[in-house]
């Protein structure tokens, strides 16, 4: 009889994760293991506002998969998923189709604009390496262009940032770093240059107590970062944002998305019912109906079986699921029986920029300022660690001072 083929889609903190570990749990005899994703690389997909902002360098935050598996233990097809047949078990990608026989369906999140007209055609979003380049390398030109232009336009240097989620504050507080730094290359008045952030929720951040909250808006507020708050953005046109029912409109030369994410759209293109753009799992993570399939990280909503809320979708979840995944895939080709997913939250960090920062942490604990900055380097170099291991982390982690 043929050995089983254990297919993975995305290597991503989900996808990645469960790759290796499947690699440790089944030998080559028992399981081939194939991993499929769009590059020959992994981004941190949890530094992409630093790449964006321009605080980091792209290749800091991405290193090549063969670094992280053996490609002789794992099969790595380097190409963009379309769709899954899932009645017949084959993965179409834009050159080739795969057949499998497990599933481990990880390909993502992308921006959701919930339909905001003009969003799409005239944001940016963080959602890659590319996309995030990208937005550093418009910003940089802004500033470029208007030091040499004669008819100066001050709105060239505005940077419009949509959404006050965790995403929005954390891009924000980098560009709090690196427009200074622009302003100096480019001898521009610092005043000169603004960094807007909008958010039609009453507060930013609201998954943080009201002090945490208040300190990371009066931090960023002392760095130059203007907020408008209870602004809900109506439209996006080629000028900037339209803010509020008296439509006030926002000039900018850099506008960025920062509102929301989303599944993977290759799970509606698959058939997959969807709620809110993901896909429902059960406890062992599969959905429902498949016996074969898990659906991890961004594309599906797991339920905290305490609260009967799903778990916001973070990089943490993902890893934690990509290991669990491994171990019950493994665990039904041995014909053991399988494991319900328990989340354990480790805590919630957010950076305001290279040394400022809030968080909660274990045991309930508020972490503000240096400590939190310091924190979130200590989660960024152990999520290296958990996807690529020690050698990558050496070469990629973060262990500047500041
Ligand atoms: P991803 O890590 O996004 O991986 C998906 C992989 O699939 C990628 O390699 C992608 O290239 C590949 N792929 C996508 N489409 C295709 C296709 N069609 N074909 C082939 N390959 C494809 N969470 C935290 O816990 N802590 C944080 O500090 C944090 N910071 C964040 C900062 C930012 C700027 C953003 C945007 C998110 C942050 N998150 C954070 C959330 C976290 O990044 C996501 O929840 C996490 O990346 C989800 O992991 P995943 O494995 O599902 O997907
Ligand atoms: P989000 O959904 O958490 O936040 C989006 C924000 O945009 C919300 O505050 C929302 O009110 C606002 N918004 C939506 N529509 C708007 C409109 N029309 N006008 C103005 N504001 C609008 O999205 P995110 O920040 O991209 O985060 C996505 C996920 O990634 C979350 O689960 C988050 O926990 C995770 N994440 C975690 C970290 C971290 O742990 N440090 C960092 C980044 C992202």
């Amino acid at each position: 009889m043929s050995k089983p083929k254990v297919v993975v889609l995305g290597a991503g903190y989900a996808g990645l994760v469960a790759t290796r570990r499947l690699t440790q749990k089944l030998s080559a005899d028992e399981a081939e293991i194939v991993l499929i994703n769009k590059h020959n690389y992994h981004y941190e997909s949890t530094w992409l506002h630093e790449v964006a902002a321009g605080t980091i360098n792209p290749n800091q935050a991405r290193f090549m998969l063969t670094d992280a598996v053996n490609p002789k233990r794992v099969r790595l097809i380097y190409d963009t998923v379309t769709e899954v047949n899932r009645d017949e078990q084959r993965v179409i990608l834009d050159n080739s189709e795969v057949s499998y026989d497990y599933l481990v369906f990880a390909l993502g999140f992308v921006s959701n604009t919930f339909g905001i007209p003009g969003m799409d055609e005239h944001a940016f979003a963080i959602t890659d390496i590319d996309s995030s380049r990208h937005i550093a390398e418009h910003i940089e030109y802004q500033f470029a262009q208007y030091s040499t232009d004669e008819n100066k336009n001050d709105d060239q240097l505005t940077i419009l940032v949509g959404g006050g989620g965790f995403t929005g504050i954390e891009f924000v507080g980098e560009l709090a770093e690196k427009v200074p730094e622009l302003c100096q290359k480019y001898d521009i008045d610092r005043s000169k240059a603004r960094i807007i952030n909008v958010e039609a929720a009453p507060s930013i951040l609201p998954v943080f107590d009201d002090d945490l909250v208040s300190y990371a808006k009066k931090a960023l507020e002392d760095r130059g970062v203007e907020f408008r708050i209870g602004a809900p953005i109506k439209e996006c046109t080629e000028e900037g944002f339209i803010v509020g029912d008296d439509k006030e409109l926002i000039k900018a030369g850099t506008v960025v998305w920062t509102g929301g994410v989303t599944g993977n759209p290759v799970l509606a293109k698959s058939g997959y019912e969807l709620f809110k753009g993901k896909v429902n799992v059960g406890p062992d993570l599969r959905p429902e109906g498949e016996e074969n399939v898990f659906i991890l990280g961004d594309c599906s909503w797991t339920l905290d079986q305490e609260t009967g809320r799903p778990y916001p979708p973070t990089g943490q979840l993902a890893t934690q699921e990509g290991a669990q995944v491994a171990e019950n895939i493994a665990a039904l080709i041995n014909n053991q029986p399988i494991q319900d997913f328990v989340y354990s939250n480790k805590g919630t960090v957010a950076s305001l920029g290279l040394s400022d920062g809030i968080g909660n942490v274990l045991n309930g604990n508020k972490l503000r300022g240096k400590s939190a900055a310091a924190m979130k380097k200590v989660v960024d170099d152990r999520s290296l660690f958990l996807v690529g291991g020690p050698k990558v982390l050496l070469k990629k982690g973060k262990f500047r001072p500041f």
